[in-house]
């Protein structure tokens, strides 16, 4: 699955979102409970009113959503890249995430500290960044010098490494992240095994009073306007109404967010820009028994979204057949789509659509 870091200042409000987000109902889906693999790693269920639409229709006895893994990483201070504090825990843990949540402080609170003394988002989201440049320099040195003696014998592997990672540094020597590198199609699987932090899409999340989650505030606007210049997204969320929402069971929850004039929990927007940062989209396969949402990267083939289910579907892949989302919820059923003519058998060429409901044919 998918896995999220959420990154951030300590004090900022990582723990309270983690919490909240793993805790709610939403997340604890009905037959996959919310499982702790670790005290700061939290499976969480994602939320999708189509998947329940689909399994009302088809009466599915069960409904499985797709799942989004959480991992809270322990508070990064400045420092971090030199081992201080759980620096070197937290970079070990950002190498192992496919995206960064980075939770930045948007609410001015004399109880709560600030580890630098003020409320300032952008100087917040720049001491991190910092950090994670100079460990990607750090470990680019290294590598560096290990593989000199390949280069020099000519190893073609070794060069095409050493020639990437001179690209990362001159990036990253003028402070700026590896991810704004372009990197050749031929160069992209060396270029994701060299695993830098920098290179990791981020997510801004803010997190703002109760009073400001619908509309966010000055300092939110600030974080947005820096996202905007540097090509990420953001979303603005309580982390103290996330908690409180947690607490509630689906309807209560719903009430609340209206009175709050807000039409979607944090999880739901979290997810959600999560999935457009990673380019990921949603199947769904529906049936009497189960009504189940996959998760693809945009662009997938159907013999690959049918390997997401099982290889041996991948492997012997004969067709698929497909109705698309709104065709299904117009027509009401599997059946009625079918009379319709709204089934259509697509082949091994067939780029899957968000949505689509699928039913793989295969050999064994
Ligand atoms: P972490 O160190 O980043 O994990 O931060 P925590 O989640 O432990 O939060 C630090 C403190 O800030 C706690 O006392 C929270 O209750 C408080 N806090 C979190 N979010 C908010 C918020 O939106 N507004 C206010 N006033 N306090 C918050």
């Amino acid at each position: 699955g998918f896995r999220m870091g959420i990154v951030g200042l300590p004090n900022v409000g990582k723990s309270t979102l983690f919490n909240a987000l793993t805790r709610t109902a939403a997340a604890q889906a009905a037959n996959f409970p919310f499982c702790t693999i670790e005290p700061n790693v939290g499976d969480v269920a994602v939320p999708d009113a189509r998947l329940d639409q689909l399994a009302a229709m088809a009466k599915s006895k069960q409904t499985i959503p797709a799942r989004m893994t959480f991992v809270d990483i322990a508070g990064l201070v400045k420092g971090a890249s030199k081992g201080e504090g759980l620096g070197n825990q937290f970079l070990a843990n950002i190498r192992e995430v496919d995206a960064i949540a980075h939770v930045l402080r948007c609410f001015e609170d004399e109880d709560v500290t600030h580890v630098d003394g003020r409320v300032d988002p952008v100087a917040d989201a720049e001491t991190i960044e910092t950090e994670l440049i100079i460990a990607d320099m750090e470990s680019i040195e290294k590598r560096l010098q290990n593989i000199v003696r390949k280069v020099r014998g000519g190893d073609k592997e070794a060069v095409q490494q050493e020639r990437l990672m001179k690209a990362a540094m001159a990036a990253l020597e003028e402070g700026k992240p590896a991810r704004s590198v372009e990197v050749a199609e031929d160069d992209l699987k060396a270029w994701r095994m060299l695993q830098l932090l920098t290179t990791k899409p981020v997510l801004y999340v803010c997190n703002v009073d109760e009073g400001d989650a619908a509309e966010g505030n000055a300092l939110s606007a600030r974080v947005a306007e820096m996202a905007a210049a540097q090509g990420n997204s953001h979303v603005v969320i309580s982390a103290q109404i996330e908690e409180e929402i947690s607490q509630l069971d689906a309807e209560e929850a719903q009430e609340f967010l209206s009175e709050l004039g807000l039409e979607e929990a944090g999880l739901d927007r979290l997810i959600k820009a999560g999935y457009a940062l990673l380019g990921l989209q949603t199947y769904f396969t529906v049936g009497p028994k189960e009504a189940r949402a996959w998760t693809i990267p945009e662009g997938t083939l159907a013999p690959q979204a049918a390997g997401v289910i099982h290889g041996d579907f991948e492997k012997g892949f004969i067709r698929a057949e497909t109705i698309g989302f709104a065709d299904y919820v117009a027509a009401g059923s599997e059946a009625a789509a079918k009379e319709a003519g709204k089934m259509r058998a697509e082949g091994k060429a067939y780029e899957v659509k968000d949505g689509d409901v699928l039913h793989f044919l295969f050999n064994t």
